[in-house]
């Protein structure tokens, strides 16, 4: 490897650690290296196969758009995994200054310390299992959580599944809907609510990330399949975030689907939250899906504005502070594209008071949404889905939202339309907008057809599917 390969990786590197998870970060990321790097191709060094299978299915979209940004350069790029990298540090390492030879290789979440010995199997089974079943963040709750419209069902679910775990016919609850609608937040209500008041003992919460790079690291790396069994198959109620990010490699698949079916039979609970219906996920096994099936599989949907506004009311007296009414309408309003978005404006908002020695008024919420918008505002979103489906059906963005009626605009304007209701959940009278002015008669319009095509058509389906999962890996703020 040459030191300009090195240098330019790290480069690329700083900006992929901007836009990802600090944890998917760690894990997929921190100790890649690159052997290769010029116009032609980019060879990127990782740890096993696993991680490779992993990357490339997850991240190459960003890797590519992050490497363009950085080098303009557009090479073909390839995963291979390094050679024995524990006992002695690679050239690269030795170029790159001095590095101690890192007992946490891979990366994952592990509770070790440095210098610790990774083949000592009580040292690390014990920590594991018990940081499996303690990560319940205690904000998410069920009395935290406002019910609206759109995500009642999932919670009055959400609660008979923590009343009696195991015991509905709730087995196994899939949650899915778009980010930021309170996902997470009710699988782990479902846990706090069953500790305090079942006899479940174990509940174990994993981002199914954790899951595979437990898997990858205790069951290949450590080859403690048993101890990795053992622990997974221990809990009472399993509850699994995500599970859009499992990979599509047959082993992953084929321990989680056993670890399901071990559980089931046991009679435990499984709940896991999803970022779309697990039947159109690309890549999630069939027999997986089909078990889904045997449960419930219920959606949230954007929060209408009533509960919007009952959210910030919510968040704002948690944080001991009466939000005047004005105020909470104005916001709600104003940021409608995902509920994490909404309590970060409150939250902008009250530093801002509290800085400025100010009131909660209507004018201060304009001044913060103000500042809000170059980070995320709802037009910019709306904006960086016209580039983006733009980009990919080779047009200009000025061209999708042209009046031109030529069949290859309509589509991809019809999609573009689609994507902005589903991502940014703004209204449909602001979408007609941005898109040269129309009516949001024609945004439904929109909507339907592509709607019904998804329905007809999975080649299509899977299309739009993926056109929406890069936007929001690439564009929403982590
Ligand atoms: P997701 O997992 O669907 O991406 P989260 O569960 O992380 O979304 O929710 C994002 C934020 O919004 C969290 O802080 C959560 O507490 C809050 N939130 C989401 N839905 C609700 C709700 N119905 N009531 C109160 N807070 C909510
Ligand atoms: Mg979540």
């Amino acid at each position: 490897m040459t030191l300009e390969s090195h240098e330019l990786w790290a480069q690329c590197l700083l900006n992929i650690e901007r836009r990802v998870l600090a944890r998917s970060f760690d894990t997929w990321f921190r100790t890649t290296r690159a052997s290769r790097f010029d116009s032609e191709s980019l060879v990127i060094e990782v740890q096993s196969a696993w991680s490779a299978d992993f990357v490339e299915s997850n991240y190459l979209t960003l890797i590519q758009k992050v490497v363009k940004e950085e080098t303009e350069l557009a090479p073909e790029i390839r995963f291979e995994v390094a050679a024995n990298k524990v006992e002695t540090p690679t050239q690269a390492e030795t170029e790159a200054g001095p590095k101690a030879a890192d007992p946490n290789q891979f990366g994952l979440s592990l509770p070790l310390q440095k210098g610790q010995a990774i083949d000592s199997e009580e040292e690390i089974i014990d920590p594991l299992s018990r940081q499996l079943y303690t990560s319940l963040n205690e904000k998410y709750t069920f009395e935290t959580f406002v019910i609206g419209e759109g995500n009642s069902f999932a919670h009055a679910a959400a609660q008979a599944v923590a009343k009696s775990p195991g015991n509905t016919q709730f087995n196994p609850l899939v949650i899915y809907g778009g980010v930021g609608l309170g996902k997470t937040h009710l699988l782990q209500a479902i846990g706090q609510y069953a500790l305090t008041h079942s006899t479940v003992e174990r509940v174990a919460y994993v981002p199914s990330e954790k899951f595979i790079s437990d898997f990858i690291h205790i069951a290949i790396k450590m080859r403690k399949q048993a101890e990795f069994q053992r622990m997974y198959r221990g809990a009472d109620i399993l509850l699994v975030d995500d599970i859009q990010f499992l990979p599509k490699t047959e082993a992953t698949q084929n321990e989680f689907f056993h670890t399901f079916n071990a559980l089931y039979q046991a009679g435990k609970q499984i709940v896991m939250t999803c970022d779309s219906p697990p039947g159109r996920l690309d890549g999630l096994e069939e027999r997986l899906v089909s078990r889904f099936q045997w449960g419930l599989l219920t959606n949230i949907d954007p929060p209408d504005l009533e509960t919007r506004i009952a959210i910030l009311h919510q968040k704002a007296e948690i944080s001991g502070i009466r939000l005047p009414e004005d105020v909470a309408v104005f916001l709600g309003n104003h940021v409608s594209s995902n509920i994490r978005e909404l309590e970060g404006a409150l939250i902008h908002m009250m530093a801002y008071c509290s800085v400025n020695n100010s009131e909660l008024t209507v004018e201060v919420a304009r001044k913060v949404i103000q500042e809000r918008i170059p980070k995320q505002s709802t037009e910019l979103a709306i904006e960086v889905i016209q580039r983006h489906i733009a980009d990919h059906f080779d047009l200009t963005p000025e061209v999708l939202i042209s009046k031109t009626r030529k069949k290859e605009v309509t589509m991809p304007r019809q999609i573009a339309m689609f994507l902005a209701k589903q991502l940014t959940g703004n209204s449909l009278k602001l979408i007609g907008l941005h898109f040269g002015n129309r009516d949001h008669s024609t945004v439904i319009h929109a909507i339907q057809t592509i709607d019904k095509r998804c329905k007809d058509d999975p080649t299509f389906a899977q299309l739009v599917d993926n056109l929406k999962n890069t936007i929001r890996q690439r564009h929403t703020p982590t």
